[in-house]
């Protein structure tokens, strides 16, 4: 039996940042990944650099993983109409930045590795489900596959991160399955277009009932607009996505070879529990995704973070403490979701119309909207 301080599963932001705090403050821990690498990472990749530094998240790898810098967002309404949020108006030069997710994820897992944490890939799930185990304060799991031996290991702290099927939080009763309407289904083709995307440095958005229902549309810019993301996230019973997808290059006239597709649902939800006694439940497998946005790169990191701090300090309600700002601005974000998708296209229209009249004071997208809808 293998005793370590903390078992994480899952190597995706939320894990291994959480794996790097506990390892670089001389805990014992690992991680248990699913994959045998880190190919194929369900994202668009897009990154708030401004948000993610006003949380403290070091940016040395988001610089590392970056493909395409972006300086602003354009906002669609269903009639074309737009509003423009640039980041230069807030006295940034580059807002963020559309990531590699995969170099961005290997690249968080080797800094958690050189910090001490031990990283166990190509773990079979079924057995993070069945085989963890909670007993007198301790979680054990059995038949880990550690370099071609099984091995069982225990620990006093857990953490679930996991992403959007939660296997720890459901075992121990603290997360379940979300309703419909608290999760979208999202569907991302990479394009290489035949002809550049028009701008090449914004992200542009499409929210409309018949584009993607209780959603929206993306356009992501990769080289200069050369290839794109283009994708979307809708209500899971609303349709097909790769209907609503075909229908949308139709619509916008985009031309090109698919050369990757991606799909995967994004929690949207209300907030939940998150912790039971030392058990944290973190990034996607909490729901700390960004209700409004659907981003959750950066909430991963900041409640992955919050968990590595508390099996530091040894004490779980750290973890409490750390994510309140977190969960302040989600539950904001929660009340902008509901009005801002929920909402008929006519509405909508108007809304942009006057979005765009207006002249924004903050990146707080969802303090302006709010502001307008009330
Ligand atoms: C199509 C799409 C586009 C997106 N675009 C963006 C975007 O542009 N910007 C943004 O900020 N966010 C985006 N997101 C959301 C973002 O990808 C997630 O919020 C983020 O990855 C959450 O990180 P995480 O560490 O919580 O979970 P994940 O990144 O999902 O990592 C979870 C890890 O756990 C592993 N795992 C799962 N089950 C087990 C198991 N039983 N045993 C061991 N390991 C297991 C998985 O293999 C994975 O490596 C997008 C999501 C989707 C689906």
């Amino acid at each position: 039996m293998t005793i370590c301080d903390c078992i994480i599963i899952g190597a995706g932001p939320a894990g291994t940042t959480a794996a790097k705090i506990i390892a670089k403050a001389g805990k014992s821990c690992i991680v248990i990944e699913k994959q045998k690498d880190f190919t194929n990472r369900k994202c668009a990749g897009a990154m708030n650099l401004i948000q993610a530094l006003k949380f403290g998240i070091d940016p040395t790898p988001v610089f590392d993983a970056a493909l395409q810098p972006i300086k602003g967002a354009k906002i669609y309404s269903p009639n074309g109409n737009f509003f423009e949020i640039k980041t230069e108006d807030f006295g940034y030069d580059i807002g963020g930045y559309i990531l590699d997710r995969d170099r961005f994820d290997e690249r968080l897992a080797r800094d958690a590795e050189k910090a001490g944490a031990e990283l166990v890939m190509n773990y079979l799930p079924r057995w993070a489900i069945t085989d963890i185990d909670y007993k007198d304060g301790i979680y054990s799991l059995t038949r880990l596959l550690k370099g071609g031996e099984y091995v069982d290991i225990s620990s006093k702290y857990l953490i679930d991160a996991s992403g959007f099927w939660s296997v720890a939080g459901k075992k121990f009763g603290i997360t379940s399955t979300l309703p419909y309407n608290e999760y979208h289904i999202c569907l991302q083709y990479t394009i290489k277009t035949e002809a550049p995307w028009r701008d090449n440095e914004i992200i542009s958005i499409f929210p409309s009932k018949n584009i993607a229902p209780f959603g929206y549309a993306w356009v992501f810019p990769l080289n200069d607009g050369d290839t794109i993301r283009v994708g979307l996230g809708m209500h899971p019973k609303a349709g097909n996505p790769r209907e609503y997808l075909n229908d949308f290059l139709l619509r916008k006239n985009i031309n090109g070879e698919i050369i990757n597709t991606i799909s995967g649902p994004i929690p949207l939800s209300k907030l939940r529990k998150t912790r039971k006694g030392n058990l944290f439940v973190v990034g996607d497998a909490g729901a700390f995704c960004d209700p409004l946005t659907g981003g959750g790169i950066i909430n991963a990191i900041v409640s992955g973070r919050a968990a590595g701090k508390a099996v530091v300090a040894d004490n779980p309600k750290v973890f409490d403490k750390e994510i309140k700002p977190l969960k302040r601005m989600l539950r904001r974000r929660w009340f902008a979701r509901k009005f801002f998708y929920g909402i008929s296209d006519t509405k909508m229209e108007k809304l942009i119309v006057k979005m765009k009249k207006r002249r924004f004071r903050s990146t707080n997208v969802d303090r302006e909207l709010l502001k307008l809808l009330f």
